[in-house]
């Protein structure tokens, strides 16, 4: 290839290195787009059908040439924000949301145009010290012990629970011949994550387990260790037991303290999926309630669920940081230079992960730019929200409730005399979808249609929750009326 070659090439390749200084327009254009667009969250609706959507033309191709931004700004509004559920509405009240604190993406922008490699110590210490240190302070949070305990920034709480289980199989000695007789204890109200964690950990053919809970959904100790009994009777290897702090469908937090202890008695590994109600441990309230967290092997927890950060921001929390790094560490030839660690075990070493995205800063820059107390205080008011919102939802005629939110979720079904309740139920749920101003979600038990309201968005104030009340009884009352 001649060198002139080369000179053209790089010529068209510099279009990669435009700098902010060079091109100030395109920096300030993306943040007022971007300041503009959470300055209309208040007028904006929290959800659109795609059906409502009939002017969507779908995302232009690609194309030799580069086009100017003001287009593709417009393009990527119209057909990627505003269609289905906008993520950072504080109408946003289904599955479980966050929001998306700004001065998050201010940090993806710090590690994304510095592109600093954290998958091992020697290419970042001081990136990898930034991780372990929030993962630390995780670990404090949740009490488990400061001398032994670790973990790992994953993209989420199912890639958090993948690796508590990979951990525990690692532990475990177990090996393929055994593991249809190995036996997993959760309650049929766990996250789906638990389930595909265990297909994906390759054991998909152990023991489920599903323990009988209580009537607000929550795992009967006394249950679950007979089972444990029973099987260790029958020849079974009890593998792990998953409890729930704060479970997605009803928000039910696990006897925490009476499932440790019997975990502890059988040497069974302990994991709590406090993806949705970890950081309520922020809160006196949360602490009390998820007394017996500190009794895990091992926490999920996402901090893009209570700590409000942009999706993608999971993390999973060990007791004892050697026992992921036994199950996830191999070396490589090529990886020869980067044994040296200073104490300081790399993210690499504890997940599947060995390129990865400098998550640590998105949560690094937010806590210590506006401190804990801003977050400590946003969730307490979501605790009193659910509570108020339970209160007053009970006073619309023909509106039953289900138990009291233990955390921020709660499910309630329509029920006017003489009325299939789950029609009407689904009903009212799609005139709410319709209206779009506030967006709920649904779930089923024990076959009834209810709908669920989870209150985590940091942007969910009074105002919403008096909005979603007036709508909902604005739209029961109309469908009393049509009968
Ligand atoms: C959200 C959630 C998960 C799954 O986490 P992702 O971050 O969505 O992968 C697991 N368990 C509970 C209780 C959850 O609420």
């Amino acid at each position: 290839m001649s060198t002139n070659r080369l000179k053209e090439l790089e010529q068209q390749a510099r279009l990669l290195e435009m700098a902010p200084s060079k091109e100030p327009s395109i920096v300030d254009d993306i943040v007022e787009f971007t300041v503009q667009w959470i300055q209309s969250l208040p007028k904006e609706k929290s959800f659109y059908r795609d059906e409502d959507l009939k002017n969507l033309k779908g995302l232009k191709g690609f194309s030799e040439e580069g086009e100017g931004l003001a287009a593709l700004l417009s393009e990527f509004n119209e057909e990627v924000l505003v269609p289905g559920i906008n993520g950072g509405s504080g109408g946003h009240m289904g599955y479980i949301p966050g929001g998306g604190i700004y001065a998050s993406a201010l940090g993806d922008y710090l590690a994304a145009a510095t592109n600093k490699y954290v998958g091992v110590y020697y290419a970042a210490p001081g990136a990898v010290k930034l991780e372990n240190q929030l993962i630390k302070w995780m670990c404090n949070l949740v009490g488990l012990p400061e001398s032994t305990s670790g973990g790992n920034l994953t993209s989420g709480g199912s890639m958090a629970s993948l690796i508590a289980m990979v951990a525990a199989r690692e532990l475990s000695g177990v090996k393929a011949k055994d593991f249809e007789r190995c036996a997993i204890y959760y309650t049929q109200h766990a996250h789906h994550s638990s389930t595909k964690a265990i297909i994906n950990a390759g054991l998909k053919e152990a023991k489920i387990r599903h323990v009988p809970m209580d009537e607000k959904f929550r795992m009967k100790p006394l249950e679950l260790q007979k089972m444990i009994e029973e099987d260790k009777e029958r020849g079974l290897i009890p593998l792990m037991i998953m409890a729930s702090a704060g479970t997605t469908d009803v928000g039910a937090v696990d006897p925490l303290d009476a499932i440790g202890e019997i975990a502890n008695a059988h040497n069974i590994w302990y994991n709590v999926d406090a993806a949705y109600g970890g950081f309520f441990t922020l809160t006196e309230y949360g602490k009390k309630k998820l007394k017996g967290i500190e009794k895990a092997d091992s926490v999920v927890i996402d901090p893009h669920k209570g700590l409000f950060l942009p999706f993608g921001s999971g993390a999973i929390l060990v007791r004892d940081q050697k026992q992921l790094y036994n199950s996830q560490h191999l070396p490589a030839n090529y990886m020869q230079d980067t044994m040296s660690n200073q104490g300081e075990l790399s993210p690499a070493d504890l997940s599947p992960e060995l390129t990865k995205h400098f998550r640590g800063v998105r949560m690094w820059l937010p806590l210590r730019l506006l401190g804990i107390k801003p977050f400590r205080a946003a969730l307490e008011e979501k605790l009193e929200l659910a509570r108020y919102f339970y209160q007053e939802v009970q006073k619309i005629p023909a509106i039953k409730v289900g138990p009291d939110p233990e955390l921020s979720v709660f499910y309630f079904h329509f029920q006017p005399d003489g009325r299939d309740a789950n029609l009407v139920t689904k009903q009212l749920l799609d005139e709410i979808h319709k209206d779009g101003r506030v967006f709920l979600s649904s779930t089923t038990i024990d076959g009834t249609f209810y709908i669920r309201v989870a209150i985590l968005c940091f942007r969910t104030h009074l105002k919403h929750v008096q909005l979603a009340l007036d709508i909902i009884r604005e739209i029961t009352s109309r469908i009393t009326k049509s009968r």
